[in-house]
């Protein structure tokens, strides 16, 4: 038997590209944003994480530049070793002071936080309790931990309740949900969830990848049910709202000072770039200093949600700029992806493993840099689209 069989036996894809009907990986030549070019072909850009629009930004753009003059375009090296600058650092204290943690601290990507932070604090004999739809990165971590997991449906707070109370007193249990679900945009409740937590002596995680820059005025989740001292650990991502690459974990200063110490995703690779810190560090700045920029999204959200239902859309139960169109199948949700691409919008297919089967939906999300103008034009394309496929 050879290892490779399965590489070579794997057609699906191919088979997609050759019919045209390939989703992913789809280069771009330019990206200003709200909208981008493929091919000569422009494209309004409603699939993008760049929920303040601040990849253009020119006080983030220069910078990332000054950096790059001032520091090199490396740090060649762990945070651990010599791959510290003194930007780090302001970053971590810019961040915990954002989001109302005594301590942050910053890894190479989001994926990495919860890599190094869940499997640094979870050890043998502990619990690792997740949320089904819970992201990716969490998943990985709870496998990579030495804990026990136990899972809940989503948002399923009797069941969580449930797993709780059948779990050993005398254990460490970490609860660990999205704040703001990237698929159905969808938010944890909080409210419920924490003091079940505290009940059952668990602490409690929340990724706020998608919630930071969007929801508590763009301090997050815990910030938006104004409940930030019952959330142990924030976690987010530098590569959505803060237009760079990276990722921070926030709480108690001597928890953080142990993750610092024994997450491995963190230790054994290396820091960001001087360019990402700077482009992080310039983007918490505006999200401080311009809360109009938040205030636009809701707006452009709003409006948008409002328009698919009144078209007929089935939208979920999202109440952010992540709104999901959902199609229920999956040639059909490539097909009307595919036809929205032809006709100027981007938006990404979300099949199966990434969310239930007969839950496959368009994935769309906005941003602070949009107009009220590209949003009809996006609208009246879903129309025309909709209508030709019957979905509307
Ligand atoms: N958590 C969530 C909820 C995410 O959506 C993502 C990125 N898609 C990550 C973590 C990982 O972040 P990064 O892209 O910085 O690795």
């Amino acid at each position: 038997m050879d290892l490779f069989d399965k590489a070579y036996a794997f057609t699906e894809a191919k088979e997609a590209i050759a019919a045209g009907f390939y989703p992913y990986f789809i280069p771009l030549t330019e990206n200003e944003g709200s909208e981008a070019l493929y091919k000569g072909h422009r494209l309004i850009m409603c699939g993008s994480n760049n929920y303040l629009g601040l990849t253009t930004d020119p006080r983030v753009r220069e910078a990332a530049i000054a950096a790059i003059h001032r520091y090199g375009t490396s740090c060649t090296g762990s945070r651990f070793l010599n791959g510290t600058l003194e930007m780090h650092e302001q970053l971590e204290h810019e961040l915990a002071e954002f989001v109302g943690k005594e301590a942050a601290l910053v890894f190479s990507t989001g994926m990495q936080v919860n890599l190094g932070a869940i499997s640094a604090l979870v050890g043998r004999g502990d619990y690792v309790i997740l949320d089904k739809e819970d992201h990716a990165s969490i998943v990985d971590a709870a496998k990579l931990s030495y804990g026990e997991t136990k899972r809940f449906g989503h948002q399923d707070m009797e069941e969580l309740e449930r797993v709780l109370s059948r779990l050993p007193e005398d254990r460490g249990k970490l609860v660990v949900v999205d704040g703001l679900y990237s698929m159905e945009g969808d938010i944890a409740p909080l409210p419920v969830m924490a003091p079940l937590c505290k009940k059952y002596g668990a602490r409690l995680m929340v990724d706020d990848a998608h919630a930071i820059g969007v929801l508590g005025g763009g301090r997050g989740t815990a910030a938006y049910y104004d409940m930030t001292d019952q959330v142990d650990l924030i976690m987010s991502t530098f590569s959505k709202s803060f237009a760079s690459l990276g990722g921070f974990i926030a709480g108690d200063e001597p928890v953080i000072h142990y993750i610092k110490h024994h997450a491995r995703s963190m230790i054994f690779s290396a820091s960001i770039p001087p360019s990402n810190a700077a482009a992080a560090l310039a983007s918490l700045k505006i999200m401080r200093d311009e809360p109009e920029r938040v205030e636009h999204l809701c707006k452009i959200a709003d409006h948008m949600r409002k328009g698919y239902r009144e078209l007929g859309f089935n939208i979920g139960n999202s109440t952010t700029p992540i709104i999901p169109v959902i199609i229920g199948e999956k040639m059909l949700t490539i097909y009307v992806w595919k036809r929205l691409f032809d006709e100027g919008v981007f938006v990404n297919p979300v099949l199966s493993p990434g969310v239930q089967p007969g839950r496959e939906l368009l994935r769309t999300s906005y941003m602070a840099t949009h107009t009220f103008e590209q949003m009809d034009r996006v609208l009246s394309v879903f129309e025309k689209v909709g209508k030709e496929t019957g979905l509307i």
